[in-house]
């Protein structure tokens, strides 16, 4: 009897009955390249060597697994290397996505469909028009909702088996230990370094393996950090964070659309090796990819004894001030008036002076009109070309910056400057809806 009968007979067999399935791995000596395949028969079947008349060697391993979902990761079962085994780590595993974003919707759209059995989900965002050029999770019928919502609905069409659990909240010192501690590896999709820091340290503290992306502009990287398996920890490669500024965020910065994908691929790639046990996981690596040049270099990373949360004498043994340790501070509070009273201002045709103070970048993709481009960084040099006699609005694309900017100037002795809350953002949405939002 051959391979395909076979198969035709676990089809029927399947059809016409509702009980749950034995499956068992098998030896078929020279019927299929590797030797080895599957063959599922029924659990109030004495022998399958008289179903399928083959020389069956059997060691039947009860699962969870229904026919249609033996069906559905054939190709995974039909790999001598991974098989049922594999499969069923697969489902018995829980996966906590930090951020279901760029590297989220690659990392959860993979996951599910490989047969995760319970992805965890946070991110307290909604689905903007400027997530589509890359957050493959969301189509244009998203923009508006709940990211959780939007992802929990497109990953139950990709795979109706998997359990999500949705927080729609940040991942705060207050809440990561108790988040994370009901799974069993943790996928760090975040885009700011107080969130990559606390993941990090919750993952060692709780010994589970966090599986690192990050990406900004053409370049990103992936590491498995588990100092429980050998490996370093995020801190040993980076004790300090970068001065603030220093390194833009996706927002600022930009990213190619793509990149994520590819960076998000390689973290469902790494969490399915850890998880069953297969090849050899980043532990120990950094996997760096240019885009522009698709050069991949792999480098290896040395634990660091010194390390202050899985070196040899940690000092920090709980959350701390991520934010501070990141130097983040809070917005400074300036004096600040809303986009519609600066509209009103300009309709009225006061005498006023408007300052962009974002990237010459955002400025060709969206400005208001009449506003003098002077990004942050230039703005202490630049000053001289702000006039002193008239009120000075700042603005860049959310407030923000913009805040700080105001500080500066009054630090430089502007008496009349105030800052556009909202930015460039609010401006399009409550002013002009001409001005594009990104
Ligand atoms: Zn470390």
């Amino acid at each position: 009897m051959g391979q395909d009968h076979a198969k035709r007979v676990f089809r029927e067999r399947a059809r016409s009955s509702t009980d749950r399935m034995v499956v068992s791995e098998a030896a078929y000596p020279g019927s299929i390249p590797g030797g080895r395949t599957f063959v599922v028969g029924w659990r109030h079947t004495r022998t399958l060597r008289g179903v399928f008349n083959l020389p069956v060697q059997c060691h039947s391993i009860m699962t969870d697994f229904s026919t249609a979902e033996l069906q559905r990761y054939s190709r995974h079962l039909a790999m001598p290397e991974f098989g049922l085994k594999s499969q069923q780590a697969l489902k018995s595993a829980r996966v906590l996505c930090i951020g279901v974003g760029g590297l989220g919707s690659p990392v959860t759209m993979y996951l599910a469909a490989a047969g995760i059995g319970c992805l965890g989900l946070v991110d307290a965002d909604v689905v903007e028009v400027s997530n589509l050029q890359r957050q493959i999770l969301f189509s244009e019928d998203d923009v508006g909702r709940s990211k959780l919502e939007a992802a929990k609905e497109r990953l139950f069409g990709i795979n109706p088996y998997l359990e999500v659990r949705c927080y729609a909240e940040r991942f705060t010192a207050a809440n990561a230990m108790s988040l994370a501690a009901d799974y069993d590896l943790i996928i760090d999709g975040t885009d700011n370094f107080p969130t990559r820091y606390l993941s990090n340290d919750v993952a060692v503290w709780l010994k589970k393996p966090n599986i690192y992306g990050s990406i900004l502009r053409f370049e990103g990287q992936v590491s498995v950090f588990a100092p429980h398996l050998g490996g370093p920890c995020y801190r040993c490669m980076s004790p300090q964070p970068p001065k603030p500024g220093l390194v833009p965020s996706c927002a600022e910065g930009g990213v190619l659309g793509v990149l994520p994908g590819l960076i998000g691929t390689m973290q469902a790639l790494e969490a399915i090796k850890v998880i069953t046990g297969i090849g050899q996981p980043l532990v120990g690596k950094l996997l760096h990819v240019d885009t522009l040049g698709l050069r991949f270099r792999t480098f290896n990373l040395r634990r660091d004894p010194d390390c202050p949360v899985c070196g040899e004498k940690p000092t920090i043994h709980e959350p701390i001030d991520y934010d501070g340790f990141c130097g983040i501070t809070e917005v400074p509070k300036v004096p600040s008036v809303s986009v519609q009273e600066l509209h009103t201002v300009r309709q009225l045709g006061s005498p006023h002076f408007l300052l962009d103070v974002r990237e010459p970048e955002e400025y060709a993709v969206a400005s208001i009109e009449g506003a003098t481009l002077i990004p942050l960084g230039e703005l202490s040099a630049r000053s001289a070309e702000i006039p002193q006699n008239v009120p000075v609005y700042v603005h860049c694309k959310l407030g923000g910056r913009s805040a700080k900017a105001v500080a500066l100037l009054q630090n430089l002795g502007f008496a009349h400057v105030t800052n556009v809350s909202g930015g460039i953002a609010a401006w399009s949405e409550s002013v002009d809806a001409g001005v594009p939002r990104y």
